[in-house]
């Protein structure tokens, strides 16, 4: 492009240390093989996960780059790239694929025998650039990036945004439990993702959703995504609460969005006998009890959310305004505050920080 300054290095997020987060000079991205594209992020956001390295809990040996949610502008696109160009809007899922493979086909891109996740390298040794920062270059581009049918308004981007990570995992939940028209569900976590299962289930057709929440400005969002009761108790008291509600023997679907020993035995005590659980809360000590799963005919299923193969599908109802899960971000911060963002949602003052460019 005549005329253009070329811009050689950019800013992106850097993991030094626990607690020790910045914003930093990097090499500008560019296209290496003919199926990549180099996006411009127009927002990124904190997730749940990226807390685990910044507080030490997963170690940090090395300075890494980190994110893994991001929506865009395409800048360049190499030859073999058919579905999109250069200006094209679009979202990426927290996972790169190829979309081709036996695996995706299957609906499980995050096994994709291509793909990866962003802040690594790919299988020809460059890096996919992590998210939290000003360009991205994506491998694999088709089979990653979905195009939104136009250029959406500002207010929308906080939902398009929702959709590289939280919503189709709080999805992939419902989906997993087996939630139905008409059925019970009950959410075990109140996070960023525990509430878009509430939105999930709600948009599947759950007659009623149960939250369980203790924190006011959680069960709010809670409601406002479609929960019928809040529950605050916890343990065999907060078991107890669910029969009471749910006709006195318990959810048909129980959405797993923490990850613990305590969110499992918890979604595990609130499901009926033969109920289902959905679990997305990626295993942070949880384990499974099978004498109490045999007993009580409970099933497990679940995982790491295959976001690409939901994409189409719930990017219609964000696009045309049916659901609204960006609200699950109570806070937006430009990309320079980014180690603002992080020491929020470390002290619990933000749910879900949204960092715009
Ligand atoms: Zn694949």
């Amino acid at each position: 492009m005549p005329g253009r300054a070329i811009i050689h290095t950019m800013r992106a997020t850097i993991l030094h240390a626990p607690r020790d987060i910045r914003l930093e000079d990097v090499p500008t991205p560019e296209l290496h093989t003919d199926t990549d594209a180099v996006v411009r992020v127009v927002a990124s956001c904190i997730c749940g996960s990226d807390l685990w390295p910044y507080r030490g809990i997963n170690p940090v040996p090395a300075p890494r780059r980190i994110g893994h949610e991001f929506i865009g502008i395409v800048e360049q696109v190499g030859s073999a790239v058919s579905t999109l160009r250069p200006g094209d809007f679009v979202i990426a899922p927290f996972a790169y694929s190829d979309n081709t493979c036996v695996h995706c086909a299957n609906g499980v891109h995050p096994s994709c025998e291509n793909g990866g996740f962003w802040g690594f390298d790919d299988r020809d040794g460059h890096l996919a650039d992590a998210c939290q920062g000003e360009l991205v270059r994506v491998p694999l581009a088709d089979g990653t990036l979905v195009a939104t049918p136009g250029e959406p308004p500002p207010e929308h981007l906080p939902h398009l945004l929702s959709l590289s990570d939280v919503f189709p995992t709080g999805h992939h939940a419902a989906v997993s439990a087996g939630v139905a028209a008409g059925s019970t569900v009950v959410v075990v976590g109140d996070g960023a993702v525990g509430l878009s299962a509430v939105l999930a289930a709600k948009r599947l057709g759950a007659a009623t959703v149960v939250a369980m929440s203790r924190h006011a400005d959680r069960q709010s969002i809670a409601r406002s995504f479609g929960a019928d009761e809040i529950i605050a108790e916890r343990g065999e008291d907060g078991a107890a609460a669910v029969r009471e509600i749910l006709g006195g023997i318990g959810a048909d679907h129980v959405l797993e969005c923490v990850g613990t020993a305590e969110s499992m035995a918890q979604a595990l005590r609130s499901a009926r006998p033969g109920g289902r659980i959905g679990t997305v809360g990626a295993p942070n000590g949880a384990e499974l009890d099978l004498p109490t799963m045999f007993r009580r005919n409970l099933g497990v299923a679940g995982g790491v959310a295959p976001v690409r193969h939901y994409l189409p599908e719930l990017l219609r109802d964000v696009w045309d305004g049916t659901v609204r899960p960006g609200e699950v971000f109570d806070q937006a911060l430009p990309l320079d505050k980014v180690a603002d963002g992080y020491r929020a949602m470390d002290e619990r003052k933000a749910i879900k920080t949204l960092l715009t460019l």
